[in-house]
This record gives C-alpha cells, sequence and structure tokens, in this order.
C-alpha cells in the first residue's frame, strides 16, 4: 500500500527566523494529519528544524549529499553528517543541480547508493527540459537517467526510492503539466521500474509529480492513479499554501 508522500523543496530561501515562523505554524495545521511529508531545507537549518519538529511526524530533509563520508571536498556535506544529524529524506539529482552544479546520472547514482547504505531515504529527481519535451524525447530522457540512476542497486534497496517526475519547463514556472501528462509519464516511470525489477517493487514505489504544484492543482494531480505525492517548491515556502496541498 503507497502512502501518498508530500515533501516541500525550499531551496535556497529563507532565514533562520523565517524557517522557526513557518515550523511554529506549520506544525499547529498539520496536527492530526496521516499524509506523509517533511520538508527539505537548506543544509544550515536541518539541525533547527529537526528540533522543532520533534515529537511530529513532520520529517526534514536535505536538498544535496556528496558520496564520500569525509576527506578533501571542501564545500560538501556528506551523506554520514546528514546521518549525524538525524535527516529523514534527501533529494538527489534535482534539474537545478544537474543544470547549474554537473550533476550526472553518474554522480547521482554514487550518491544514491551511499544514501542506501544507510537509513535515509533518497528523493530521486527525473524530468526532461523543454526542448527534449518539444522534440517529443521525454520517454527516451526520463528512461535513461532511471536506468544511470538505478545503476547495480538492488530490488530490495530500489525499492526504498521515491522518485519525483519534475519536468524542468514545470519547476518554479508556473507552467504545470497537465494531471494527464504527468500521469502518463508516472506510469511510464513504474513501468520502467517492473522492467527493471519487477512488479512488487514497481507496485510499491512511490512516484511524486513535481512542477508548479499549487493548493489550485494539487487535488487532480493527486488524484492520477500513478501519482502517489508531489515535491513541492514554491508553495512550500508558505505555511498555509503547503498544508492546503497536503490536504488535496
Ligand atoms: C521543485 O523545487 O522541485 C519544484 C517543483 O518547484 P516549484 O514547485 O516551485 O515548481
Amino acid at each position: 500500500m503507497r502512502v501518498p508522500f508530500i515533501a516541500g523543496n525550499w531551496k535556497m530561501f529563507k532565514t533562520g527566523q523565517e524557517a522557526v515562523t513557518f515550523a511554529e505554524e506549520f506544525k499547529e495545521k498539520y496536527k492530526g494529519t496521516d499524509i506523509k511529508t517533511a520538508i527539505c531545507a537548506p543544509y544550515v537549518y536541518l539541525s533547527l528544524l529537526k528540533n522543532l519538529f520533534s515529537g511530529t511526524n513532520i520529517k526534514v530533509g536535505a536538498q544535496n549529499a556528496f558520496y564520500e563520508d569525509e576527506g578533501a571536498y571542501t564545500g560538501e556535506v556528506s551523506v554520514k553528517m546528514l546521518e549525524d544529524v538525524g535527516v529523514d529524506y534527501c533529494v538527489i539529482g534535482h534539474s537545478e543541480r544537474r543544470q547549474y552544479f554537473g550533476e550526472t546520472n553518474e554522480s547521482v547514482n554514487k550518491k544514491l547508493k551511499r544514501l542506501l547504505a544507510g537509513a535515509i531515504t533518497p528523493i530521486l529527481c527525473v524530468g526532461e527540459n523543454l526542448e527534449q519535451r518539444e522534440k517529443e524525447e521525454q520517454y527516451l530522457v526520463v528512461r535513461d537517467q532511471l536506468v544511470g540512476a538505478f545503476a547495480k542497486i538492488e530490488a530490495e534497496d530500489a525499492q526504498r526510492i521515491v522518485i519525483a517526475y519534475e519536468p524542468v519547463w514545470a519547476i518554479g514556472t508556473g507552467k504545470t503539466a497537465t494531471p494527464q501528462q504527468a500521469e502518463d509519464m508516472c506510469e511510464f516511470i513504474r513501468n520502467a521500474i517492473e522492467a527493471l525489477y519487477g512488479e512488487q517493487v514497481a507496485d510499491e514505489i512511490v512516484i511524486q509529480y513535481g512542477g508548479s504544484v499549487k493548493p489550485a492543482n494539487a487535488t487532480e494531480i493527486m488524484n492520477m492513479p500513478n501519482i502517489d505525492g508531489a515535491l513541492v517548491g514554491g508553495a512550500s515556502l508558505n505555511a498555509s499554501d503547503f498544508m492546503e496541498i497536503i490536504d488535496f
């Protein structure tokens, strides 16, 4: 049984005080909800949020991690460090990391393997850009990203990965994929996972849609049979908007 999972991605937004204000407001609103949720925040706020959300079911995620445990890698944060802080989730391969920071299918694969060696759940982002969609290459692109990301990962680990389908042209643009476009790709992803790992893994793996999810479009998207959740950027910065999405 797949439980809906809606995660917020704060990207590089908020001050410490703004994070505290959000957490206090969101904790009140979230009481009694059974949808799984997490806030994926900048590294510097992870400990703070872990403390603020302790005693609740609200989980905390990072937005990236490095695959080596320690070493001369100035500016990087290891999975081991995130484990130390008690982080629950980690976004891997977000399109902004692929676009601006040289993330590749190979580095994504290494990061996933390191996360799966511990207890943090990876949220793997895949998705095509506008040019690829216009050339109708979206399925080829996403298939390639999946095959690269899951290389040499065993079935029992694979089913722990949350996959977020995020068409790049819909991220932060206000332009959402239609619920049918999102569903078609999420169904394609589930079939691709079935081809790699069989029916049981495909049935259990959680697939989110991400790309300008807002309170106004959340219900339609969440009601699609192969969409189990959402990765929410902009609208997760506001506690009321994010809660409205969770209440889809
Ligand atoms: C994201 O950051 O992953 C995202 C989907 O952003 P937005 O909801 O703002 O499009």
